[in-house]
């Protein structure tokens, strides 16, 4: 589906991240809002991104709806509940819901851990160190499951409210997990059965 937008103008560039696609860009094209009644005071801005021709509408202060999508897609992943939870914690991240974001990533590990043999009704940190244990978790990354263990507070049931950074480095840390345990062995997969396929 390409959508075609009617007549929009040539703007001043601006780059943001594109909460649709993904992608990066600096676009031109798009829509300018005027407040009535105020001279020329623009009240916010449409773009629409040269990728996915999808609107994002920013306001006089800058703020980005919908805003930029955290960490990238992974291929290969076999447990439909692992690739929705995932899309879920990107997702949230979109709309600041950077709590919500962490809770989708804990969950998400959880169902790593079950989908690689972990018994399900461990508590949540038994399923990190069940990943760490099995070297699911490569060496320089081993810190982080010191980190997941202080920021869970699984012990006093409590649910931080947790910021764009935290969301961020935990979704970085997710992306890598999906990818080494995932998207990599796909990969060598596709390739082992390209090359059996040749004559
Ligand atoms: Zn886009």
């Amino acid at each position: 589906m390409k959508l075609v937008w009617n007549n929009p103008e040539t703007m001043e560039p601006k780059g943001y991240g594109c909460g649709y696609c993904g992608k990066s860009l600096s676009s031109e094209k798009g829509y300018r809002a005027r407040q009535q009644g105020f001279g020329d005071r623009i009240y916010g801005w449409i773009y629409i991104c040269h990728f996915c021709h999808k609107p994002t509408f920013f306001d006089s202060e800058g703020e980005q709806t919908p805003g930029e999508t955290f960490g990238n897609s992974v291929s290969g992943i076999t447990e439909e509940n692992v690739a929705n939870l995932y899309k879920e914690a990107r997702d949230c991240t979109s709309i600041n819901a950077y709590t919500s974001a962490v809770l989708a990533c804990r969950k998400l590990l959880m169902h790593i851990a079950v989908d690689k043999g972990a018994k399900e009704g461990l508590k949540f940190i038994e399923y990190v160190e069940y990943l760490s244990k099995n070297n699911y978790i490569p060496p320089g990354a081993k810190n982080w499951v010191d980190i997941i263990r202080d920021k869970g507070n699984e012990a006093n049931h409590e649910i931080l409210i947790m910021n764009g950074d935290d969301a961020k480095d935990l979704l970085k840390f997710v992306e890598m997990l999906l990818k080494i345990i995932y998207e990599f062995p796909a990969d060598v997969e596709r390739r082992r059965n390209k090359q059996e396929s040749k004559p």
